[in-house]
């Protein structure tokens, strides 16, 4: 698949706030519109091979050049989370 192709299949032209978002919903949102993406795999690996830093590529969150599954939002989890995910 080339480059120019997985522009044309795209399902997220026009969604650059949403794709770039700093909010975890947004960036919820934008990886449910790229599940349904024929470019979805060839989209994920053009964005690994450029080095992309930011934004939702291919279904994945990419955050300061790291790839997560999930975008927390900023600051400590309630203690409660907290307590959830060291158990
Ligand atoms: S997989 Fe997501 S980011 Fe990539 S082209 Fe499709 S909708 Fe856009």
């Amino acid at each position: 698949m080339t480059t120019t192709s997985i522009y044309e299949l795209a399902r997220c032209s026009g969604l650059t706030d949403l794709f770039f978002s700093e909010e975890p919903a947004d960036l919820e949102a934008a990886k449910t519109i790229c599940e349904g993406c024929p470019a979805r795999e060839a989209c994920f690996e053009l964005a690994v091979s450029q080095q992309e830093r930011w934004g939702v590529w291919g279904g994945r969150i990419f955050w300061d050049g790291q790839i997560l599954a999930v975008k927390r939002k900023r600051g400590r989890p309630p203690k409660a989370a907290a307590a959830a995910l060291a158990s």
